[in-house]
């Protein structure tokens, strides 16, 4: 049996109520994580996000690389997404109940790592539940103890673009690689996995329904999606 979590960045999209009806549909659970500008370009899409029951968390505002900003500069960023975040779920009349993060790239900030790990501890924000996790590695990098949702596996869906020799069938064979070069295979048996997928417009433009293809063959392959948790 393999079990995920799965995690879509990048909300809200004019996608985004297709994506979530599906998800709705298959009974898959997901943590949203919303950047702030592209809430505002598509505010009535996150809002329909919301008023399905699904969690938004913060991805900052305009989605920089932590590490090329100050301190302060992260910040805001953050607080700029949390305004955004509070404005939304009260016009969804939603509760803000959990409030988990993640860094634009993983990108923990480099020398501020340690710094920003500590103001999301202060600022209530919360841990994804990841004791379930057995990968040696997940410890070793000291990810067991940050606050920020990291992922053990990330699609590269978003790599497929206008002029990219990055393909559809590209994201399908990658899926299904015993042993991929760099990342732990997706399909391993007794993994419980945190997933990483985007919900980009210009992905569904390349490549029509592809969380359809890509959710549907982790079905098919009998992935248990599990409701996300958090540690308190
Ligand atoms: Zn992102």
């Amino acid at each position: 049996m393999l079990h995920a979590v799965l995690t879509i960045d990048d909300i809200a999209s004019k996608n985004t109520p297709a994506l979530v009806d599906y998800l709705t549909e298959q009974g898959i659970p997901a943590i949203l994580f919303g950047l702030g500008q592209n809430i505002e370009r598509n505010y009535q899409e996150a809002i329909y996000a919301l008023q399905r029951g699904f969690i938004i968390g913060n991805h900052t505002y305009s989605h920089p690389g932590c590490s090329g900003l100050s301190m302060d500069e992260v910040v805001e960023e953050i607080e700029h997404c949390e305004e955004v975040l509070n404005r939304l779920y009260r016009d969804a009349g939603a509760e803000r109940v959990w409030r988990p993060f993640r860094f634009p790239y993983g990108d923990k900030g480099g020398d501020k790592k340690d710094a920003i790990q500590q103001y999301l501890k202060d600022h209530g924000f919360h841990k994804v539940k990841d004791t379930q996790i057995t990968y040696p590695w997940w410890k070793e990098r000291g990810l067991d103890r940050d606050i920020d949702t990291f992922w053990t596996y990330g699609f590269r869906e978003y790599d497929i673009r206008p002029g990219n020799p990055y393909k559809p069938e590209d994201v399908m064979r990658d899926m299904d690689d015993p042993h991929p070069t760099d990342s732990v295979p997706l399909f391993d048996e007794g993994a419980h996995h945190l997933l990483l997928l985007h919900a980009h417009d210009e992905t569904e433009a390349m490549w029509p329904g592809y969380y359809r293809v890509m959710l549907g063959h982790l079905l098919d392959r009998g992935v248990v999606f599990d409701p996300p948790e958090f540690i308190d």
